[in-house]
């Protein structure tokens, strides 16, 4: 079991929550000086088959890019301590209400909000650029009951903001496990521990990626993804980043130690 330890005093994180906002408004067009270049066009116009509303509080969508209004985007619960992972939000309302929306409902307009902040976060918070995102992968039975993976819609958004790819293979669940929100702490590392394996021709899909991004919809433990991690990190040459769209920990002034 990890051992946390608290950190000594309380981290302003707003700065990172605006530079977040800067870069997806930067990113979204507004700003053509930039290396990566504008989003496609049907993302800075809000393409849509709907009348858009904000998914929070239901008024106007003024981001454009985004279903949720900036007002609402700003009051989102960030997270107020630092983490050794990139977790920009906290699991508490409206996100977790959107987290049920995308995995229970297919709500995409909950990743397209999930996938732009987790991808700004990351450039903001300063981790190395990535060139590969791997979603943590689902059992294929869950899979198939489900229709699709969290995750992976998650970070299909991210990486239209990122301009990288997304390999959904590379990582396999080799076997079901239980979910962890009904186990305890230690019981939740040995549920997952060995559940996952890199896919036969793993170095070649990862090519010459050298930062890889593994992306959870929730954080609570880390357990799920120490035991993703360690089965990427048998790629040689790479270093991997660990993402999560929310923490679950009420802990979040702590990190691992
Ligand atoms: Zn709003």
């Amino acid at each position: 079991m990890a051992m946390f330890r608290a950190t000594p005093e309380p981290v302003n994180l707003e700065p990172l929550v605006e530079s977040t906002i800067d870069w997806l408004d930067r990113r979204s067009g507004v700003d053509h000086k930039q290396t990566l270049g504008p989003l496609p066009l049907m993302f800075r116009w809000g393409f849509r088959f709907w009348p858009a509303r904000c998914l929070v509080c239901r008024g106007d969508p003024d981001l454009r890019y985004l279903d949720i209004c900036r007002r609402c985007l700003r009051a989102l619960p960030f997270i107020n301590g630092p983490l050794s992972d990139v977790v920009p939000l906290r699991y508490a309302p409206p996100v977790d209400e959107g987290l049920r929306a995308l995995k229970f409902h297919a709500d995409w307009r909950w990743a397209a909000v999930f996938g732009a902040l987790i991808a700004g976060w990351s450039q903001a918070s300063g981790a190395a650029p990535v060139s590969l995102l791997v979603p943590m992968p689902l059992h294929a039975a869950r899979r198939a009951e489900r229709g699709f993976n969290q995750a992976a819609q998650i970070a299909r958004f991210a990486a239209i903001w990122l301009g990288v790819t997304v390999d959904q293979r590379i990582l396999i669940r080799a076997r079901p496990t239980r979910p962890q929100t009904t186990l305890s702490a230690a019981r939740r590392r040995d549920n997952v521990h060995g559940a996952f394996e890199l896919h036969p021709d793993a170095w070649l899909r990862a090519g010459e990626s050298s930062v890889i991004a593994l992306i959870d919809d929730v954080r609570t433990t880390g357990a799920t993804l120490d035991a993703a991690s360690t089965a990427l990190q048998s790629l040689p040459r790479v270093s991997i980043q660990r993402w999560a769209v929310a923490s679950t920990m009420p802990t979040n002034t702590m990190r691992p130690a």
